[in-house]
C-alpha cells in the first residue's frame, strides 16, 4: 500500500478527470475547428470547459488560455509583460523563493539586459509587502508574486502588491503564480488584483501537460505561439481537448467540494503537526499557518535524502528538501537561512482532498523508525 504525501509534486488523476479524458478521446476526438459537426461539438465542449475553469477560479471565461503547463504559462506571462513594458521601463521584482519557472526566465531577461529585484524571505518564508513597496520604481514594468510557496506553503502578499503598485502609479503588470494556491485557499484573480495569473491541471488531480494563463480583460498581450490562431490567436495549436476535458472535471468537482476539502486538508496539516513531532525528538515544523496542504519539516541532524528512501522503502512518498532539484540544494529553503543541520534535514509533507489520517500516522510510524535505525547506524 503507498501512503502518497506528496501531493505538492502532483496529484493523482481524480477518476472523473481520467472518464472525462477518455470519452474527449473516444467519441469527442473531432478538430474543433473543423466545419462540420464533428468539429462543431468538439469547439462547443471545448467552450464549456473553458467555462468550467473561470467558474473555478472566478473570471470570466474569455480571460482563459488553455496553455500546457504551469511553466509554459509562467515564462510566457514573464516574457510577454517585458515585451510589453519595453519602452517604459526594464526593472522587475520578484521573490527569491519563487519556482524555477519564474526565476528562469527572469534570469535570461536579466543576460538581456533588464534589472531584476529578488525579495527575500524572513526566516518564517514570508515576503514583506513593505519590502516590494519600497523596491517598485517608475521604469518597474512586472512585479511576479506567487500566492502559495511550493515548498514552504506560505502566502504571499498578492493583493497588497497590487495596491502598492496602483498607489506608485508605476506601468508594472502584476503575475501571479498560482499553481499551488489554485482550489487550496480561496481567491480570484479580481480580488487579488492581478493581471495574469499561471495555473497547472496536475496539481489539481487532472492530468499532467495542460495549465491555463488567466489574462486579464482588456490586456492585449503578445501571442505565445503563432499558427492557426487557435486559442484568440494566443496559443496556435489544436487544442488538447482531452487534457482539457479532465483539466475542467477537476476544477468542477474541486470548486463544489473546496471548502470541505480545505477543511479536511487543514485538520490533517494540523494533526501531522501533533503527531510527527512526537516520532522524532527534534523535529520541528518550519513554517506556521499558510496554505493548508504543505508542511515542511525539519528533522536535525538527518539527511532527507536518506530518510525519503527509507521511507519509500515503506511505501511512503514525501518529497526532500534539500535535493528535490536534481540534486541541487533547494534555493527556497535556503533563503530562509537555516543552520546546516537543518537545512539537510528538510522534508516537504503536502496532502490532498484524498490524504486521510492513516497515511499520516503511516509517516509518523515510518519517521519514528526512520529515526531509531538511522540514528543507530549513524553512530
Ligand atoms: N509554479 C509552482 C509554484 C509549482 O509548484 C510548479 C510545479 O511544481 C510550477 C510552477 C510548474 O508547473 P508545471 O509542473 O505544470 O509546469
Amino acid at each position: 500500500m503507498v501512503h502518497y504525501l506528496d501531493n505538492a509534486a502532483t496529484t493523482p488523476v481524480r477518476p472523473e478527470a481520467i472518464q472525462a479524458a477518455v470519452e474527449a478521446m473516444g467519441e469527442g476526438w473531432g478538430n474543433p475547428s473543423a466545419r462540420y459537426a464533428l468539429g462543431s461539438q468538439a469547439a462547443a465542449r471545448v467552450k464549456e470547459w473553458r467555462a468550467d475553469v473561470a467558474g473555478a477560479l472566478g473570471c470570466a471565461p474569455e480571460e482563459v488560455v488553455f496553455t500546457s503547463c504551469g511553466t509554459e504559462s509562467d515564462n510566457w506571462a514573464i516574457q510577454a509583460a517585458a515585451e510589453l513594458g519595453k519602452r517604459k521601463g526594464k526593472h522587475i521584482i520578484t521573490t527569491a523563493i519563487e519556482h524555477a519557472a519564474v526565476l528562469e526566465p527572469c534570469k535570461a531577461l536579466e543576460r538581456q539586459g533588464y534589472e531584476v529585484t529578488y525579495l527575500r524571505p524572513d526566516r518564517q518564508g514570508n515576503i514583506s509587502a513593505a519590502d516590494l513597496e519600497r523596491a517598485l520604481r517608475p521604469d518597474t514594468v512586472l512585479v511576479s508574486m506567487m500566492l502559495v510557496n511550493n515548498e514552504l506553503g506560505t502566502v504571499l502578499p498578492v493583493a497588497e502588491a497590487a495596491r502598492a503598485i496602483q498607489r506608485a502609479g508605476c506601468p508594472a503588470l502584476l503575475h501571479c503564480d498560482a499553481v499551488q494556491g489554485f482550489l487550496k485557499v480561496p481567491f480570484t484573480p479580481k480580488e487579488l488584483g492581478v493581471d495574469l495569473l499561471s495555473l497547472s491541471g496536475h496539481k489539481i488531480h487532472a492530468p499532467k501537460g495542460i495549465g491555463a494563463m488567466y489574462i486579464r480583460k482588456g490586456l492585449k498581450l503578445p501571442p505565445l505561439i503563432r499558427g492557426g490562431g487557435q486559442e484568440e490567436g494566443l496559443r496556435s495549436g489544436t487544442e488538447a481537448t482531452s487534457q482539457i476535458a479532465a483539466f475542467a472535471a477537476a476544477c468542477r468537482l474541486g470548486r463544489e467540494s473546496l471548502d470541505r476539502d480545505l477543511a479536511h486538508m487543514e485538520s490533517l496539516n494540523a494533526y501531522a503537526r501533533t503527531v510527527l513531532p512526537q516520532a522524532v525528538p527534534g523535529l520541528r515544523a518550519l513554517t506556521g499557518g499558510g496554505a493548508p496542504h504543505i508542511l515542511p519539516i525539519t528533522l536535525p541532524g538527518y539527511k532527507s535524502e536518506v530518510v525519503v528512501r527509507f521511507l519509500s522503502d515503506r511505501g511512503i512518498c514525501v518529497s526532500s528538501g534539500s535535493a528535490c532539484h536534481k540534486g541541487k540544494p533547494s534555493h527556497v529553503y535556503g533563503a530562509l537561512k537555516l543552520p546546516k543541520k537543518e537545512q539537510d534535514g528538510v522534508l516537504r509533507v503536502s496532502f490532498s482532498y484524498d490524504t486521510s489520517r492513516e497515511d499520516v500516522d503511516a509517516l509518523a510510524e515510518g519517521l519514528k523508525a526512520a529515526g531509531e535505525q538511522l540514528f543507530t547506524s549513524l553512530s
